[in-house]
C-alpha cells in the first residue's frame, strides 16, 4: 500500500485508481500541472489539477492523469476535496436533476416541433402537387377554349361566304328573271 499527501484518498491498489474519472469543467484557481505536489499518476508523472462536474462530486478538486491524448491517459485518481456534507450532496443531486428535467423536456419540444415540422412540409408538399394539377387542368381549359373560339371564327367565315354566295345566286336570278 502506498501512502500519499494529505488529503489524498488513492492508492495504486485502491478502488477509485482504477474508477472512472468524472467529468470535468475548467477552473482558473484549480489548475494545470501540479509540480509542486508529491502525487504522480501510473506513469510516475506530476498529475495534472482538475475539478469535476458530475453527480454530488460536483466542485470537488482532484488529480489525475496530464498525459494530453485520452487514449494515453491512465486512470489515476486522487480526490483533493473530501466528499460533500450530506446536505450539500443532496442540493447538488437536486440541481442536477432539475437540469436533466430542463434537458429532457427541451428534448421533448425539439421532437415534437420536429414533428409538426414534418407535418407542414409534407402539406407544403400536398398543395404544391395540388397545385401542378390544377394549372394542368387550367392550361387544358383555355386551349379547348382557344379551340372552341377558332372554329366559332370559322364557322362564322364560313357562315358569311354562304351569305354572299346566297346573296350572288339571288342577284343572279333576279337579273335573269329580268330578262324575260
Ligand atoms: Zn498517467
Amino acid at each position: 500500500m502506498v501512502s500519499w499527501s494529505e488529503g489524498s484518498s488513492s492508492s495504486w491498489d485502491d478502488d477509485s485508481v482504477t474508477s472512472h474519472l468524472p467529468w470535468t469543467i475548467s477552473c482558473y484557481e484549480w489548475s494545470g500541472i501540479a509540480h509542486e505536489l508529491s502525487s504522480r499518476c501510473m506513469h510516475l508523472e506530476p498529475c495534472l489539477r482538475q475539478v469535476a462536474f458530475q453527480s454530488t462530486d460536483t466542485g470537488r478538486c482532484f488529480l489525475a492523469c496530464a498525459k494530453e491524448k485520452a487514449e494515453e491517459k491512465c486512470c489515476y485518481l486522487e480526490w483533493i476535496d473530501p466528499e460533500w456534507s450530506d446536505a450539500m450532496q443532496f442540493c447538488i443531486g437536486q440541481l442536477w436533476r432539475m437540469h436533466d428535467k430542463e434537458n429532457e423536456d427541451r428534448i421533448r419540444d425539439n421532437l415534437k416541433l420536429g414533428e409538426e415540422n414534418f407535418k407542414i412540409i409534407g402539406e407544403k408538399r400536398r398543395m404544391e402537387e395540388e397545385l401542378r394539377f390544377f394549372k394542368l387542368d387550367f392550361e387544358k381549359m383555355v386551349a379547348d377554349k382557344e379551340e372552341a373560339i377558332s372554329q366559332l371564327g370559322s364557322a362564322r367565315l364560313a357562315m358569311s361566304d354562304l351569305k354572299e354566295e346566297i346573296e350572288k345566286k339571288k342577284l343572279a336570278d333576279h337579273s335573269s328573271t329580268n330578262l324575260y
